[in-house]
């Protein structure tokens, strides 16, 4: 029988030996480096211009060969609310999707400098509006968020929003940083985690914040309902795939600080 996604997931992380799939794969992506890159296209969501970087997710020790061996996900403390419903989850029955997070996080934890470069070199290509920054794993430490607000100067007509759940380490670099007019921190909110967190900050010209909303009420004035998911008759909530963000950019507006959604 079929395993179903969080099965697979439950065999690549925190078992002994790597997936023969992984092993493969990462043999080969090996042979044959790419340089770190945004991804970019065959989205449904975003569209084509807007690209987004991954981590990977949750506070779990994944089952990687070398170099990567016991490689821990990025969300560290902050997950502890949402690892177990984390939509990231669903994808990570792709061993290419596992790999693709891995080799990020990788760079980002041995040679943060490359990881830039690369990106601004594909920037400087011109063919990306807007920069979604961690799509999946999270931020994990001051000098992350002053590198994407570096790259964000650098390229001043690139929007970089930034979704985070480690608001202390936010809030350290909005209070100790100049931050670029296009990059924006997404606090991402879910039931009461986030909710003060946000209020310490929602001054700030660089702040926004992204409400995960599964019926728990919240006590924060929403702005906009992003439109992208509808619930269908059985209650089932599906994407409208005529709704792209590039399309839609309703969240990225200047105007609307608080953005819900019933699902990612
Ligand atoms: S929802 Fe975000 S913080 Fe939570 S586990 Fe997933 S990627 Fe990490
Ligand atoms: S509100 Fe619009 S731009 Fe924002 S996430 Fe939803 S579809 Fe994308």
């Amino acid at each position: 029988m079929k395993k179903k996604h969080h099965q697979v997931f439950d065999d690549v992380r925190n078992v002994v030996n790597p997936t023969p799939a992984i092993t493969k794969l990462t043999k080969q992506r090996l042979a044959n480096p790419v340089p770190y890159h945004l991804f970019v296209g065959k989205n449904l969501k975003l569209g084509n211009r807007i690209a987004s970087w991954s981590t990977l997710m949750g506070d779990y020790k994944y089952n990687m060969p070398p170099p990567f061996q016991g490689i821990v996900g990025t969300c560290g403390g902050c997950c502890a609310g949402c690892k177990q419903k984390c939509y990231v989850r669903h994808s990570y029955f792709k061993p290419s999707v596992i790999l693709g997070h891995t080799i990020n996080t990788w760079g980002f934890r041995h040679e943060p400098w490359k990881v830039r470069e690369d990106i601004a070199e594909q920037l400087s290509k011109g063919k990306i509006d807007i920069v979604r920054i961690n799509q999946s794993g999270e931020v994990e430490n001051v000098f992350q968020f002053a590198m994407w607000c570096e790259l964000a100067k650098r390229f001043p007509d690139v929007k970089f929003y930034i979704y985070t759940k480690n608001y202390a380490v936010a809030e350290a670099f909005l209070v100790g940083d100049q931050v670029a007019p296009n990059f924006t921190v997404n606090y991402s909110i879910w039931h009461d985690y986030g909710v003060s967190e946000y209020r310490r900050v929602m001054g700030h010209p660089n702040v926004k914040a992204f409400v995960y909303d599964d019926g728990y009420p919240i006590s924060l004035k929403v702005d906009a309902v992003c439109p992208a998911y509808k619930r269908g008759p059985t209650g089932r909530v599906v994407l409208d795939h005529n709704i792209t963000c590039e399309k839609c950019k309703l969240c990225f507006d200047s105007m609307v600080h608080v953005t819900s959604c019933i699902d990612h």
